[in-house]
C-alpha cells in the first residue's frame, strides 16, 4: 500500500501514519527548532518553539505535537512561523532571570543558542520576574529555577524515561515551579540522584554541582567510554578539560542505555583523580604491611598459593566470587578457571548476595 504523503516547504515527502510533523521533518533531514520535546517521551507542545504553517489551519501548530495527515501543506520557517517563534524566545526570556556571564549553561545552552539565532538584542517585555533562591542543598544537582522556562523536559525525563516519579509541576500561574512531592528539597523526596532531568535541562535550571566552575563547554573535549561500573555497559561521554573530567553525560542515541545514565554512571567519577586510588597491585608481606608489586609478582604469587592450599586441603577448599561489575565474558572465564583449572564447582557471583 502507498504510504501517505505532505508537503513540506514545497516538497512532497512520504511519511510512516502516526509520525508527528516533527518527526517527518527530522526523517527528511529538515530542521525544526524545539525546547521542549524529548525523544521517547509524549509531546506536550510546551514551548511553542516548533510552531509550524499548516494550510488551512487556523493558528501555527506544534509540530511535535501534531500528527502528520495525507496531503498537509506545512511550511516549517515562514515569516510567520518565524514572527511567533521570536515572540516566544524573548516571552521566555523575559520570563526568568537570565544573566549568561554568570550561568553555569553559557554556551551550552538551547535558549542563549535561539536568542543568537533569532536575533534578539533587546527584551521588549519588563515585568516582575519571579526570584528563587539557588539551591545548593544537595551535593550533586544546582537547582536554580530563576532560569528555569518551565519546557517540562525535566519532568519528562524522570517520570517517562527514569521512570522515577520523583518530580512534577506544582503552584500555579507566575508561581508555577516543577517540585518534589511537598516542594522538599532533591535529598528529601524520591530522588534517586539518576541525574537524567539536568541532562534534560535545556537551560542553566539545572546543572552539575561537582562540574560548577571547572570549565565551559567549548573548553572541554567530549571522549566516548563505557560506563565502568557493571555489566550493562552504558554509553557516556567524558567533558574533559586538560586531561581533568569535569563531567560525564550520556551519548544519546547508543545502545543499551539510550540516553540514560544512573547515579554511579553520571556522577562517580572522582575515583579517577582521587590520590588514594590504588595503581599497582599490593601483596601482603611477613611485616603484615602492603608492599607494592608488578602484575606478574602478584599473580604469580596468588597461582603458588592456589597452588599450595590445593595440594594440602583439595580443590574443595578454594571458592572464588565473581563481581557484578564484570561483562559476561570474564564471568564465564572465572567459572572456567574453577571447574576446569582448580577444579572446583565453588564458584559464585556477588550479584545474589
Ligand atoms: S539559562 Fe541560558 S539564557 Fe538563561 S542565563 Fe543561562 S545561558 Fe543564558
Ligand atoms: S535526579 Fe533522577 S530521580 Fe531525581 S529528579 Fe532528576 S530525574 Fe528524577
Ligand atoms: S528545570 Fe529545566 S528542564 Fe525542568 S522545566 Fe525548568 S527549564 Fe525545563
Amino acid at each position: 500500500m502507498a504510504k501517505p504523503t505532505l508537503t513540506l516547504n514545497g516538497k512532497v515527502v512520504e511519511f510512516e501514519p502516526g509520525q508527528t510533523i516533527l518527526q517527518v521533518a527530522q526523517a527528511v533531514g529538515v530542521e525544526i527548532p524545539t525546547l521542549c520535546y524529548l525523544k521517547d517521551a509524549t509531546p506536550t507542545g510546551a514551548c511553542r518553539i516548533c510552531l509550524v504553517e499548516v494550510k488551512g489551519a487556523r493558528t501555527l501548530v506544534a509540530s511535535c505535537a501534531m500528527p502528520a495527515g495525507n496531503g498537509m501543506e506545512i511550511q516549517t520557517d515562514s515569516q510567520a512561523v518565524h514572527t511567533s517563534r521570536r515572540l516566544n524566545i524573548e516571552l521566555l526570556l523575559a520570563s526568568g532571570s537570565h544573566n549568561c556571564l554568570t550561568c553555569e549553561k553559557n554556551g551550552d545552552c538551547k535558549l542563549q543558542a535561539l536568542a543568537y539565532r533569532y536575533g534578539i538584542t533587546d527584551i521588549r517585555f519588563a515585568g516582575q520576574t519571579q526570584q528563587y533562591p539557588k539551591d545548593e542543598s544537595n551535593p550533586l544537582i544546582v537547582r536554580d529555577f530563576s532560569r528555569c522556562i518551565l519546557c517540562g523536559r525535566c519532568v519528562q525525563a524522570c517520570n517517562d524515561l527514569q521512570v522515577n516519579r520523583a518530580i512534577g509541576y506544582g503552584y500555579r500561574g507566575a508561581a508555577s515551579k516543577i517540585v518534589t512531592t511537598g516542594d522538599r528539597p532533591y535529598q528529601e523526596s524520591d530522588c534517586v540522584f539518576c541525574g537524567q532531568c539536568v541532562e534534560a535541562c535545556p537551560v542553566g535550571a539545572l546543572t552539575e554541582k561537582k562540574a560548577v566552575g571547572l570549565a565551559r563547554s567549548w573548553e572541554t573535549k567530549q571522549v566516548r567510554t563505557t560506563c565502568p561500573y557493571c555489566g550493562v555497559g552504558c554509553q557516556m561521554w567524558l567533558h574533559v578539560k586538560d586531561g581533568r573530567v569535569v563531567k560525564v553525560t550520556a551519548v544519546e542515541d547508543a545502545q543499551p542505555n539510550r540516553g540514560m545514565l544512573c547515579v554511579k554512571g553520571r556522577f562517580g567519577y572522582d575515583f579517577i583523580h582521587s590520590p588514594e586510588r590504588l595503581t599497582t597491585p599490593l601483596i601482603k608481606g611477613e611485616d603484615g604491611q602492603h608492599h607494592p608489586a608488578t602484575w606478574d609478582q602478584a599473580l604469580d604469587f596468588v597461582a603458588k598459593r592456589l597452588k599450595e592450599i590445593k595440594k594440602k586441603h583439595g580443590a574443595d577448599a578454594i571458592a572464588g566470587v565473581s563481581c557484578a561489575r564484570s561483562i559476561n565474558e570474564d564471568s564465564y572465564n572465572m567459572q572456567k578457571l574453577f571447574r576446569g583449572v582448580i577444579g572446583t564447582n565453588n564458584i559464585d557471583h556477588c550479584a545474589r548476595t
